[in-house]
């Protein structure tokens, strides 16, 4: 308990939003969700905490925009769609903040740009700027340019990388289930969530699985994935699930909520490069 209290004091933010959560399966938004999201996020940022927001979505809006019901096979239409829907999603993002007097910019990110010192210490001064700049920096891969020998493979994964990078204190990643189970909810009733994982064990690897949709890339495995990254870092990681973003402020108030990932290490300045984490076997998203 004592550990959640220092949630109360946290400066700086990554909240990554998953395609599921922004996109319904008719391939149109989902407002209701979007815009909790981003009221949620803008308040936060008045508040005086610094908010990067990583936000998947754009392959499955652009499908949607073109009227395919499935996510494409070849390379090339699935970078088209992501170049489409970058484009409505940004323009969504623009728009809802606005109402709220918030700026954005957008960082669309491969893997080359963070794994070499200078290109990630340009990614790096960016992100700082942004902030300085009080205005919130929306990440997502470039998946127009990026192939399999290049690419995060998962958002779940930028997201932690992009919380080491800027040193964030809480990485919340917004999911279609509410945290991790003991075993996959949707299959088994008998199964209980996990409130606080204190290390992630093997076991706990073993009983994430990977629950995605067609569209969806992530599903559990890269969410214990990325919580074990960020956590290693000293970083505090929550699942929450996407429908209910309000958790994230009882979070903040030291609440138990969705499932909360405690940090295994002190936290320091990355000047390392983080090749190794995504070195076995990544499969391209593409
Ligand atoms: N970058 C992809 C997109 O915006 C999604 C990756 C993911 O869902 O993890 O469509």
């Amino acid at each position: 308990m004592k550990k959640l209290q220092s949630l109360k004091r946290i400066k700086r933010i990554v909240i990554k939003v998953g395609s599921s959560t922004l996109i319904r399966r008719t391939g149109k938004l989902n407002l209701s969700n979007m815009e909790r999201i981003i009221r949620i996020i803008s308040d936060l940022h008045n508040q005086g905490i610094e908010v990067v927001l990583v936000s998947s979505g754009a392959i499955r809006f652009g499908a949607g925009k073109m009227g395919l019901k499935e996510k494409p096979e070849k390379i090339e239409e699935k970078q088209a769609l992501a170049s489409i829907g970058q484009g409505l999603l940004m323009h969504m993002y623009e728009k809802l903040f606005f109402e709220y007097g918030i700026t954005v910019g957008q960082l669309l990110l491969t893997r080359g740009d963070l794994e070499e010192k200078n290109r990630r210490d340009n990614a790096r001064n960016t992100f700082e700027t942004l902030f300085k700049y009080r205005a919130i920096p929306i990440v997502n891969e470039n998946d127009t340019v990026a192939v399999e020998e290049i690419v995060y493979g998962d958002n779940d994964t930028l997201s932690a990388v992009v919380a080491i990078l800027i040193n964030a204190d809480l990485l919340v990643i917004l999911s279609d289930i509410d945290g991790l189970y003991t075993g996959d909810p949707r299959k088994n009733d008998e199964v209980r969530k996990i409130p606080v994982v204190e290390n992630i064990t093997e076991k706990i690897e073993n009983i994430a699985m990977g629950a995605g949709d067609s569209f969806g890339i992530g599903g559990m495995k890269t969410k214990i994935s990325a919580a074990k990254m960020a956590t290693e870092h000293g970083i505090f990681v929550s699942i929450i699930e996407g429908e209910r973003p309000e958790q994230i402020r009882d979070l903040i108030n030291g609440k138990y909520v969705g499932t909360i990932f405690l940090p295994t290490n002190t936290r320091r300045d990355i000047s390392g490069n983080f090749k190794s984490h995504w070195a076995k076997g990544k499969k391209s998203i593409l």
